[in-house]
């Protein structure tokens, strides 16, 4: 098989020689093929001739997801259906699902990412991939499922759901590598501890872990309780699903598939590079999509950008930990709220379970937020005092990193809903009568 990640290492001038060859195609093709984007870049004065260096990315116009919405379901297509093999939807986290097409090399583009996101935790033909992503629509399942497969590893196809399932295959069939979202990840772990089975028995050594956002106390919580390697994926259906990118074992941010897609991090008032190192909404562009072409898209994700080299050898840029999306950002008295904010201030307390949801009410014109979060077993076996104790600790901690004063209820273990995909975080009753469950 050739070396898929030959191309994680050349210099960066190849690179960009690379980028700019594709972003050029890209740029012809969209405008040949896609009424829309014909119109864009018709209105934004650029051609094809006009992208003479990466600069002039940014004279480029930008696609979102009301675009998919608005052809919803082919428009945004540049193939006649004929050409395409394969049809999936985005989750529809925060709307109506976008509908998303790959031809046949799109689908070979795909499992080329995904075998170089499963390479980056060192899976190969040894590995027996436990693949707990939802199959069906969402892209978690079979992109995961393509890439193990083209690097040789045997793959489950379990998906998520029937507990008692994924524990007798973690244990009688040895899987090495855990994909889920980390949420779901949780789940097990604390399903394995009640079924008696430690997690040093099983073969566990890596997991590969995204779909929504997650944060460092989590990590040091899945890496202890599953006794893996936690390793950050990124990715969204509009671009292609996971695969865009993942992070190398030195966890310092997740490398991007940069010969595919063309990263971008800019304010999100002002569209303007944010400077290095600062939070802006990511912007990718799609090189080499051929169903689906993408012209800046706007993720609506907050996270950074780093170009400099890393220890690992990849020349590729990396992004931060997504710390949230745009339209995830909740304003409770006027103070702007990420629920990964309040992962964070809940993680730096050791004895919660990091399983949690966000309720904000709105009484007498005056918005509230409930965080309710579930105690360590122990905490709740010690009685009434010491979940008053914890809920005061919490509510000092939230105060301190978000500056907002939240009633926190501390309950028992397993109150709160789990998910086998991604986690429900948020219920924003404001506008609904006010009246939580
Ligand atoms: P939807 O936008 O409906 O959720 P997708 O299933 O395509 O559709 O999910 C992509 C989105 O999931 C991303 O835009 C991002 O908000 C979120 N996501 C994916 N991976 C991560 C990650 N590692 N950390 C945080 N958020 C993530
Ligand atoms: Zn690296």
């Amino acid at each position: 098989m050739k070396d898929l990640t030959a191309v994680e290492r050349v210099a960066r001038s190849e690179l960009e020689r690379l980028q700019l060859v594709r972003l050029r195609a890209l740029v012809a093709r969209a405008a040949e093929r896609v009424p829309l984007y014909r119109e864009r870049l018709r209105q934004a004065g650029v051609t094809s001739r006009d992208v003479r260096s990466l600069a002039d990315l940014r004279r480029l116009p930008f696609t979102t997801k009301s675009d998919f919405r608005d052809a919803y379901p082919f428009g945004m297509l540049a193939v006649p259906l004929d050409e395409v093999v394969r049809i999936h939807a985005s989750s529809g986290t925060t709307g109506k699902p976008t509908v998303v097409a790959y031809t046949r090399r799109d689908l070979a583009t795909w499992s080329e990412v995904m075998a170089r996101t499963l390479m980056a935790g060192g899976v190969g033909p040894r590995d027996v991939v436990h693949n707990a992503y939802g199959y069906g629509l969402f892209t978690g399942g079979l992109g995961f499922h393509y890439g193990a497969e083209l690097v040789g590893a045997a793959v489950i196809p379990i998906s998520g759901g029937f507990t008692e399932r994924q524990l007798m295959v973690f244990q009688d069939l040895g899987s090495t590598v855990l994909c889920s979202t980390p949420s779901y990840a949780l789940f097990l772990a604390e399903a394995l501890e009640e079924a008696g089975v430690a997690a040093k028995d099983l073969k566990l050594r890596v997991g590969f872990f995204g779909a929504e956002p997650w944060t460092e106390g989590m990590r040091t919580a899945l890496e202890t309780r599953l006794n893996v390697m936690a390793l950050n994926i990124y990715g969204l259906s509009e671009v292609i699903g996971p695969g865009v990118s993942v992070e190398c074992p030195e966890r310092r941010g997740m490398h991007v598939a940069e010969d595919h897609f063309l990263p971008e991090v800019l304010d999100p008032v002002t569209f303007e590079p944010v400077p290095a190192g600062a939070t802006g909404e990511l912007v990718l562009t799609g090189l080499t999509k051929e169903a689906i072409p993408l012209v800046r898209y706007r993720t609506r994700d907050l996270t950074t950008l780093d170009r400099s080299p890393c220890a690992c050898g990849r020349t590729l840029a990396r992004i931060g930990r997504i710390t949230g999306r745009t339209d995830d950002m909740l304003i409770i008295r006027g103070v702007n709220v990420y629920p990964s904010q309040i992962e964070h201030a809940l993680m730096q307390v050791p004895q919660v379970e990091p399983h949690y949801l966000l309720v904000v009410r709105r009484e007498d014109a005056l918005d509230s937020l409930e965080v309710r979060v579930e105690a360590a077993a122990a905490v709740a076996a010690a009685g009434g005092d010491a979940m008053r104790g914890l809920a005061a600790q919490l509510k000092r901690k939230i105060h301190e990193v978000i500056g907002l004063s939240a009633d926190v209820s501390v309950l028992p273990p397993k109150s709160i809903e789990r998910s086998a995909g991604k986690a429900k975080r948020v219920e924003d009753l404001r506008g609904k009568g006010g009246a939580a469950r």
